[in-house]
């Protein structure tokens, strides 16, 4: 299945909560939230079968995400539920770790195949002041257990000028001693980000400036034909990293993901301000048929590109204003629609 500009329907990120348990500053800034209503959430039966329709349409990708997943009670049920689903191939995890530790064995018996931890620092008192929350050691312990179970993990890195851009090289040194392929995401001026400002973007260009004053030659990795949003590189001793341009270099022309959130809107870019309704059709009882045709509907008229849109305006601020409209719609939030 193809949108209007030839992009084919293939990951699904699923956001299984809108609450977390850290406050990262560039996500979750605000002092309070408006959350979704708890009887709008989706049961496990409900959203197997939301991912059942999405597999018949050629999704063949699922990334568990948040809010932080791991806070969804019995995540592992779910877990079971669509792994063992015919024609998925990669079912992944994004979580900020904390609560990694006690449910890796859980989450690998239940089928996940792949685990994402976010990790902005490696410095304590910068993590507390990053996230409000004195979590990194548990943090660090989920990636240990990460790193046992599965062998390898990805870490995911927001790096903000002034903020963490110094850390770009004890987090490779970090992300090679626990078998981790670091991906440095430039700040993004998403929904939630609501103290996004120009000034403190950390470019992938000046990333690489900065990686290549250390490492030496860094080469670009060729992967043909990949929508992945992350670019790899290679250092000459053989590490890879990853860096995700989103901001200053967007990947939308080969854009296949889209979002479905705790409560059952499926959201078709990161930036779309409005979604589809999935919740109520399955609460009224629609078939499989009827849902299929919604969101074959809504793909196939799919012509979002939120990111270039977002370049193109030139002067950015933050994208929505928090007191007009974030507190109003909790589905603008990041942490709402999975980032
Ligand atoms: S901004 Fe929208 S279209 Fe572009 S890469 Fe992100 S989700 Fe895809």
């Amino acid at each position: 299945m193809i949108d209007l500009l030839g992009r084919p329907l293939r990951n699904l990120r699923l956001s299984v909560t809108d609450r977390c348990n850290l406050r990262c500053e560039y996500c979750m800034p605000e002092d309070d939230y408006v959350w979704l209503p708890r009887e709008d959430v989706l049961h496990f039966e409900e959203t197997s079968g939301l991912v059942d329709v999405f597999l018949s349409l050629g999704v063949d990708k699922i990334r568990l995400t948040g809010g932080e997943p791991l806070l969804r009670r019995d995540l592992p049920a779910l877990v079971r539920m669509i792994a063992a689903k015919p024609g998925l191939k990669d079912l992944a995890l994004t979580t900020n770790g904390v609560l990694l530790a006690g449910q890796i064995d859980a989450l690998r018996d239940a089928g996940l195949g792949r685990i994402t931890v976010s990790l902005d620092t490696l410095h304590r008192d910068r993590f507390l002041k990053l996230t409000r929350f004195d979590q990194l050691d548990a943090v660090h312990a989920g990636i240990a257990s990460a790193r046992r179970v599965f062998g390898q993990l990805k870490i995911d890195t927001v790096v903000m000028r002034g903020v963490n851009d110094d850390e770009l090289i004890p987090l490779i040194e970090y992300g090679r001693s626990v078998n981790g392929e670091v991906r440095f995401i430039e700040y993004m001026d998403v929904g939630g980000a609501s103290r996004w400002s120009p000034d403190r973007i950390f470019s992938r260009h000046d990333m690489l400036d900065a990686l290549a004053r250390h490492y030496g030659v860094i080469v670009p990795i060729a992967e043909p034909g990949s929508s992945a949003p992350a670019d790899r590189y290679l250092l000459e001793d053989g590490t890879t990293f990853g860096i995700i341009a989103s901001t200053t270099d967007p990947f939308c022309s080969t854009c296949d993901r889209s979002r479905l959130t705790a409560d059952g809107m499926w959201y078709l870019c990161l930036y779309a301000t409005r979604g589809i309704d999935l919740r109520a059709p399955v609460r009224r009882g629609a078939s499989k048929e009827e849902i299929a045709a919604l969101i074959s509907g809504g793909w196939r008229a799919r012509d979002d590109r939120g990111a270039e849109d977002r370049v193109a305006l030139g002067d950015r601020r933050a994208f929505v204003p928090v007191q007009d409209l974030l507190r109003k719609d909790p589905h603008l939030e990041m942490h709402t629609r999975g980032g």
